[in-house]
């Protein structure tokens, strides 16, 4: 008898949720590298940026001084110091330690806060196309998410029109996972009035806060006057430090939902490993001339990828002004065009639909690979879309030469 037919029944929440279009890609994508295959990555969010030697010796030095135990659920009080000075000194809203709860991520982040906010049948307002886990957050809290499309700048008047008397929260995120977009301070703007008009929290995610490339290109929703008392704030080491694997980000709230918040996290995952948190502190005093080249680093892939995307023909591709990712439109089917860049020229990267409706007929590239690797998957593509084009030029004038 088949072991999985007969165990007993699982909660609708998890069996009806789709897994993480992006996780399952990067999991695909190491199962064929370790059976031999050559495949380029282009689809993980993850910067292959080496962690800094002083952040790894930070760790080592705090576990050998024994910082192997529990600790204190709300973060290490020195992490938490560390990083309410780096959110204040980023504008707009001061924060304390007390306003600040150190996370698994700033996955966990969105996911604590959205469990503090939402019970069973409430509304989430988020847009679309979006980070993939937004919605499945909401739906593991019982809530119920309502899609705003928004692929170039947020209607106002969309959201509003989206707002019912089951909505408690709006997510924002700024710069944008999937497009590389950052929110404007009238978008914001727009945004806070709904929710202050409506009583609802804004869940905002800054976590390519320090990738975004013109200098003070970047609005902190928090930095808007009245936003902070209705304002999480989700913030990850991840995208910054090239720190995805050490699962380190952190949730800001007024202080009241943070002690909410904070019991999420004593019953579930109890604390952040302390030397994992060592670390973190190691990296936020690494000077700022870090950060900034590894900013360079993609602002340059960015420049060099956008030009030759839309050089081929059918594809159109703008420069983002943050993030590593690219959204270029191809036209037609995007799951079609991934299938086929995967299985004719071995690149990786993700349908712009398993971002949401709106992101469709886009593709979603992510250049946090190595710059071999990008240059690469540049060479094929172009490769590629020259030769289907002079074979269609070929039937078109019927030559066989
Ligand atoms: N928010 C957005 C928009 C993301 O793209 C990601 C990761 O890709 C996260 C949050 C979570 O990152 P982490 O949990 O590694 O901090």
């Amino acid at each position: 008898m088949n072991d999985a037919i007969s165990s007993p029944r699982l909660a609708a929440r998890v069996c009806g949720l789709a897994g993480s279009a992006t996780v399952e890609m990067s999991e695909r994508i190491r199962q064929a590298q370790a059976a031999g295959a050559e495949v380029l990555p282009l689809a993980s969010g993850d910067p292959n940026l080496p962690t800094h030697p002083e952040i790894i010796a930070a760790a080592h030095r705090a576990l050998q001084e024994g910082q192997t135990r529990y600790g204190p659920a709300a973060g290490l009080p020195a992490l938490r110091t560390a990083l309410a000075r780096r959110l204040s000194a980023r504008g707009g809203a001061g924060y304390s330690a007390d306003e600040l709860l150190v996370t698994p991520g700033g996955k966990f982040a969105v996911f604590a806060a959205m469990m503090a906010v939402v019970e069973p049948g409430d509304e989430v307002i988020h847009f679309d196309p979006c980070w993939v886990s937004y919605r499945a957050c909401v739906r593991l809290c019982g809530g119920v998410p309502v899609a705003v499309p928004a692929l170039g700048t947020i209607d106002a008047g969309r959201v509003a029109a989206a707002v019912t008397p089951r909505t408690r929260m709006i997510v924002v995120n700024s710069p944008v996972n999937p497009t590389g977009a950052v929110l404007s301070r009238d978008e914001l703007a727009a945004l806070l009035a709904i929710a202050e008009r409506h009583d609802l929290w804004l869940l905002f995610d800054q976590v390519y806060a320090e990738l975004v490339f013109a200098p003070d290109g970047f609005v902190p929703l928090q930095s808007l006057p009245g936003a902070k008392r209705r304002t999480f704030i989700a913030d990850s080491l991840s995208k910054t430090y090239g720190m995805t694997g050490w699962r380190l980000g952190c949730l800001a709230a007024p202080e009241a939902a943070a002690k909410a918040v904070l019991k999420v996290i004593q019953h579930s995952i109890y604390c952040v490993p302390p030397f994992i948190q060592a670390a973190a502190l190691a990296a936020l005093a690494l000077p700022e001339s870090i950060v900034e080249r590894h900013r360079e680093r993609f602002r340059r892939r960015r420049d060099v990828a956008a030009a030759a995307l839309g050089a081929l023909p059918g594809i159109s591709c703008a420069a983002p002004p943050a993030t590593f990712y690219l959204f270029p439109k191809v036209g037609g089917d995007d799951k079609a065009v991934a299938a086929e860049w995967l299985e004719k020229l071995a690149i990786a990267v993700l349908p712009g639909s398993a971002f949401g409706a709106a992101g469709a007929g886009h593709l979603r590239l992510s250049l946090a690979c190595s710059d071999e690797v990008l240059d690469e998957a540049l060479a094929r593509l172009r490769r590629h879309y020259l030769a289907n084009s002079r074979d269609k030029d070929e039937i078109k004038t019927g030559s066989t030469a």
